[in-house]
């Protein structure tokens, strides 16, 4: 399976996405964590991204399509992936669909968590990232509304959407998903 996991910050996205994962045996591909890896690393990508990373900012198109791209070639993707916070933008969705034409079949689903702004607010603040101070998660925020929401329509019209509240405990969201996911494919 071939899944993207899109959501506002907050939202539980990258917890349910690590489990879905594992649970379906593919690999968790976040783009988050591979940016902190890569500063970490110092590598040169990484050098460039932690500037717009501290400040909530989104790191360019051109920096995360050629990270993602990277990523998919490997051996652990050919069996499928689940892509976490990737794509954020128009142009990545468009990007990605270009990358996966040209590779392998197209995305299977794209999962949609929705959660209303206080409650992600409350999550944010009590996680402590670098990038979870008050300032930078209103960014956040707006980036998400802003530029990541959008390609919710590019995909609905692709037939790929799924729409699911992200309310609840992390148990009754996982519940929720995998429920969707076995329809969707059933194993
Ligand atoms: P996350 O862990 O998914 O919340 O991502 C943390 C930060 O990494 C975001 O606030 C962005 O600065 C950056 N980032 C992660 N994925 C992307 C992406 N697909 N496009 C642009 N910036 C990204």
């Amino acid at each position: 399976m071939r899944i993207v996991f899109i959501g506002p910050p907050g939202v539980g996205k990258g917890t349910q996405a690590a489990r879905m994962a594992k649970h379906l045996g593919i690999v968790h591909l976040s783009t988050g964590d591979m940016l902190r890896q890569a500063a970490a690393d110092q590598t040169p990508a990484g050098l460039e991204s932690r500037q717009y990373v501290n400040a909530g900012k989104l790191v360019p198109d051109e920096i995360m399509v050629a990270l993602v791209s990277d990523r998919l070639a490997r051996d652990d993707c050919r069996t499928g992936y689940l892509l976490d916070g990737f794509p954020r933008t128009l142009g990545q969705a468009m990007a990605l669909d270009e990358l996966l034409a040209r590779r392998c079949p197209p995305l299977s689903a794209v999962i949609e968590l929705q959660a209303d702004v206080d409650e992600l607010s409350r999550r944010l603040a009590g996680r402590g990232r670098e990038d979870d101070r008050p300032e930078v998660i209103r960014e956040r925020l707006d980036h998400y509304v802003r530029q990541t929401a959008p390609i919710t329509d590019y995909y609905r019209r692709q037939g790929r959407l799924y729409v699911l509240d992200g309310g609840g405990t992390p148990d009754e969201v996982f519940a929720r998903i995998r429920e969707r996911i076995d329809q969707i494919a059933p194993r």
